[in-house]
């Protein structure tokens, strides 16, 4: 244990995570029973759970949920509501003393944190948290700047001190100098939160990381997602990420860190695949994707990125090491300019949804959607001379329409827009059939291209019953999986098919495009359908 804190202390190095710092740590003696003798020995333990709550039973709660899969938990003291409630959890916890690295934070609020009272009385729960079993504490600048080191070494000398350093608001040029800064006091570990406007903002703060130890970097921000799923990596000492709630902008969960992303277990030979769009919160694809590396047991990561400027992206690529992407709203056409190469069918549906990131970072763009199309369909009913329909004229009826009409299906197109519908008609040698001819009009299939009855709205449907007059319905919405427009096609005994199975489809083509290998469908199908199943429960409470 550093009992002379203020000494630079090679046994204590937070995050380093070798056996080397395990036999380097078991020579010194530790006065905490409660402190295994191999802190984050294991990768799993470099991420840090993040117990934020605003009673002690709650916190308590937080804390035995995050110990079922990491052994390194933050405790946010400053979210108690009072001294009351710190006092009752730190009691519970110096009675129980979990075998694990508890780091202490009491955050002011001048600091970013919900603690309002005096430095002082922040001190004063530290050392209370240190004699309760936590081994580290967190200290940000604010407060330590404004402490003799005397009274730090009188207070939390026990404690191994992370020195903080919080940019919620500007994202300061220096960092490097901050980081020399925090140095300067000789903690144990150093932590720099940034708040980034882009992604590659959250590359120079991760880069604070590289060929340091102990160096904790922290990128903030929406934009920031993947760069913190990447921070372990890019030799980061700990990734943090919350138990139930979010203690900082663009968090990812403990849940989602560990069980989706595996972000314990990421290399720099890890590959790193994403989806780009904006917004990209709900997309399904790392479910997909992920699923399909660990079935594989591959080292690769899928990781969603949240993509408002496509150029701030693609000057990402070669530093993350990103290997291949899918692209979704608002970016399938507008990536074409940004290609090397594309094949002739995405060119000629004017959009790419999968893009390979070929040697010497070259970019190469295809179109799974098309693929996914004939995937769903082509099982179902006999494409080669079929009449069909696609409600609708943006991105998706494109790659739908080229699809069918490669397969030798008829196509005809219905939009609300009359000029769009003739454009696509016109594009795949098809004809516009005017609404009303609907209910008079008979086709092998209908699709629906159209987000008529979408989540949240997923009462409406696009068609009337009376229109619809085929065998069989394809929705290509899959939230929900069983849309109104799906309920009223199997009312009048029509079969249907849903969006899913073409998600799946184009998601599987990329898989396979990227890893040259057979994509697991059945464990990437059964993840989605799980994650779809979820979401309806928690829609329905
Ligand atoms: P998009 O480019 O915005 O096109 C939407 C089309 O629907 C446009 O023709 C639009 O007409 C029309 N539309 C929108 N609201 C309408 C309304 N109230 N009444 C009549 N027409 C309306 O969107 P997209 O990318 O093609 O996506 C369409 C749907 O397909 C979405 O639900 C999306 O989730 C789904 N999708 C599914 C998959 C899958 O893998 N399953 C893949 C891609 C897309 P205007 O141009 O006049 O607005």
């Amino acid at each position: 244990m550093c009992t002379t804190w203020y000494k630079p202390c090679s046994t204590c190095t937070i995050g380093q995570g070798t056996s080397e710092f395990a036999r380097t740590d078991a020579r010194v003696s530790d006065p905490n029973p409660a402190q295994p003798k191999t802190f984050f020995m294991i990768a799993k333990d470099k991420i840090c759970a993040v117990a934020a709550a605003t009673d002690a039973l709650g916190m308590w709660n937080q804390l035995a949920r995050a110990l079922r899969v990491t052994r390194t938990v933050e405790l946010r003291l400053d979210w108690l509501s009072d001294a009351d409630e710190m006092d009752r959890f730190l009691a519970r916890l110096a009675k129980t003393r979990p075998r694990a690295t508890l780091i202490a934070t009491c955050r002011r609020r001048q600091a970013g944190g919900k603690f309002r009272g005096t430095i002082a009385r922040q001190l004063v729960h530290l050392a209370a948290a240190l004699r309760s079993g936590c081994a580290w504490y967190d200290l940000e600048v604010e407060s330590s700047s404004r402490c003799p080191p005397e009274l730090l070494e009188v207070l939390l000398g026990e404690g191994r001190r992370i020195a903080s350093a919080h940019f919620f608001q500007r994202s300061p040029k220096n960092l490097r100098g901050i980081a020399a800064d925090l140095d300067r006091g000789n903690p144990d570990a150093i932590k720099i939160a940034v708040k980034c406007d882009s992604l590659g903002r959250s590359i120079e703060v991760l880069r604070l990381a590289h060929g340091r130890k102990s160096t904790i970097a922290v990128p903030m921000g929406d934009v920031a997602l993947p760069a913190r799923v990447l921070a372990l990596r890019e030799g980061s000492a700990l990734a943090y990420a919350p138990v139930e709630y979010a203690t900082a902008p663009g968090q990812v969960t403990l849940q989602e860190m560990i069980g989706l992303y595996r972000a314990d277990q990421l290399g720099r030979k890890s590959r790193v695949y994403g989806v780009i769009g904006n917004p990209i919160g709900h997309s399904l694809s790392p479910v997909l994707q992920n699923a399909g590396f660990q079935a594989r047991r591959m080292e690769a990561v899928f990781l969603p990125f949240p993509v408002r400027d496509l150029r701030d992206f693609l000057r990402s690529v070669e530093p993350l090491g990103i290997a291949g992407f899918s692209v979704t709203l608002p970016h399938k056409q507008a990536i074409l300019r940004h290609l090397d190469d594309c094949d002739a069918m995405a060119a000629a549906i004017g959009a790419v949804n999968t893009v390979v990131v070929r040697g010497g970072g070259t970019l190469y763009g295809c179109n799974t959607d098309y693929v996914g199309v004939l995937r769903a369909l082509e099982l179902r009913i006999p494409l080669r001379g079929s009449r069909t329909l696609i409600f609708g004229a943006g991105g998706a009826a494109r790659a739908v329409a080229f699809a069918l009409a490669q397969s030798g299906a008829s196509v005809c197109v219905c939009a609300r827009r009359a000029k769009q519908a003739q454009a696509l008609a016109r594009a795949v040698g098809g004809e516009v059939v005017e609404r009303p001819r609907l209910q008079r009009e008979f086709f092998d299939a209908i699709v629906n291209a159209t987000p008529i009855g979408m989540h949240p709205a997923v009462g409406r449907s696009p068609l009337a019953a009376r229109e619809l007059n085929c065998r069989l319905v394809f929705d290509l919405i899959y939230r929900p999986r069983v849309t109104k427009l799906m309920q009223l096609a199997a009312l009048r005994g029509i079969e249907t098919v849903s969006g899913v199975e073409m998600f799946v489809a184009q998601g599987t083509g990329q898989w396979e495009i990227w890893t040259g290998e057979r994509a697991p469908v059945a464990a990437m199908r059964r993840a989605v359908l799980r994650a779809l199943t979820h979401e309806a429960k928690m829609v329905r409470r």
